[in-house]
């Protein structure tokens, strides 16, 4: 491991400008950026660590919940009002690696982590994500676990965030710091798609640091759902995985809220199969017309044809489940 300087700012004004430094690295849990330093995948000259910054709040604001940015991963799953008003976000963060790490890992982080593609943990070999036109030994490699949305002839990660699943199903707002400056970004639009520039991951500029996250009020919190399917029943990252939500009245499905994970380069929402649901009476037929429309734009390669009928039984499962948990 390489020598570096670490830095603990007291206030986020101090901790956005040393983190805007050339070859500065920002540390929120460490559970990601610690082993990808050790493996010299990342080699910041500083690491700025966040935890002494007052962002680990859980609070109701108006009618939905703000969640700051180093709140812990267990903190947010087992908090009264998650549980009870976004059991969704409780339920994807539980399914998540293992409880020592997510008493470790943090809500920024989370939204932050990198990609699990094995190729782009190995020095050894090709990676255009960590060193951009040198090629992508995945295609044409072992690409069991890679994506089949959101792709591109550049890169197939996969993007392993539970949490970011079930955000992005609760049009969650990032909200961020840089200097004076504020933002409020639709989590939809934090992550970006490989395109030609897989080495760039979200839309945030070097220095701005998420400050918290706002929960919009929900009403799916009665009919939510979070399934994982993976190889391991803990500690495992999904093979696919589906967050719903469906607003009911009246027999049917006054709104509904469809999210993907483990199959997509980011956290991947299915504006269009979530509409085939509304206004519909809930049945497994529009279920799975519903998945198959989620599924409709999916381009596997060689080791992960499987996957796109996984996912579509995976988002027909968690609506089922979804539909009968009143
Ligand atoms: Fe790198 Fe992406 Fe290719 Fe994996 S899929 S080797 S992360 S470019």
């Amino acid at each position: 491991m390489k020598p570096v300087t670490f830095v603990r700012p007291a206030d986020t004004r101090a901790a956005s400008a040393a983190a805007a430094a050339t070859g500065a690295c920002v540390h929120a849990g460490g559970t990601t950026l610690v082993d990808l330093m050790r493996l010299e995948v990342m080699t910041p000259t500083t690491v700025v660590d966040l935890g002494r910054l007052p962002l680990a709040a859980i609070e109701r604001r108006g009618d939905g919940l703000e969640i700051g940015a180093m709140a812990r991963n267990a903190d947010v799953a087992n908090h009264a009002l998650v549980v009870e008003r976004y059991p969704l976000l409780a339920q994807a963060i539980a399914a998540g690696a293992s409880q020592q790490i997510r008493n470790m890992a943090t809500v920024g982080g989370n939204l932050l982590q990198r990609t699990r593609c094995p190729y782009f943990r190995d020095l050894g070999v090709a990676c255009n994500k960590r060193t951009p036109g040198a090629g992508c030994s995945a295609q044409g490699g072992f690409t069991r676990s890679h994506a089949v949305l959101g792709t591109s002839a550049s890169c197939i990660a996969t993007h392993p965030s539970d949490m970011c699943v079930a955000l992005v199903a609760l049009d969650a707002i990032v909200a961020t710091r840089s200097g004076d400056r504020t933002r409020a970004i639709p989590i939809g639009e934090l992550h970006t798609v490989p395109g030609d520039h897989p080495e760039i991951e979200h839309v945030l500029e070097p220095g701005e640091l998420i400050t918290h996250v706002e929960l919009p009020a929900s009403p799916f919190a009665a009919h939510a759902r979070y399934v994982k399917v993976r190889d391991r029943a803990a500690f495992a990252f999904a093979l696919a995985s589906a967050g719903v939500g469906l607003d009911l009245a009246d027999g049917r499905i006054r709104g509904a809220r469809i999210a993907l994970g483990g199959v997509a380069t980011k956290p991947w929402r299915a504006l269009e199969a979530e509409q085939l649901l509304v206004g519909q009476p809930p049945s497994r037929a529009g279920f799975e017309r519903a998945a198959a429309a989620a599924l409709a734009g999916a381009k596997p390669v060689r080791d992960n044809a499987f996957k796109v009928e996984l996912a579509r039984r995976t988002v027909v499962r968690a609506l089922e489940l979804a539909w009968g948990a009143s």
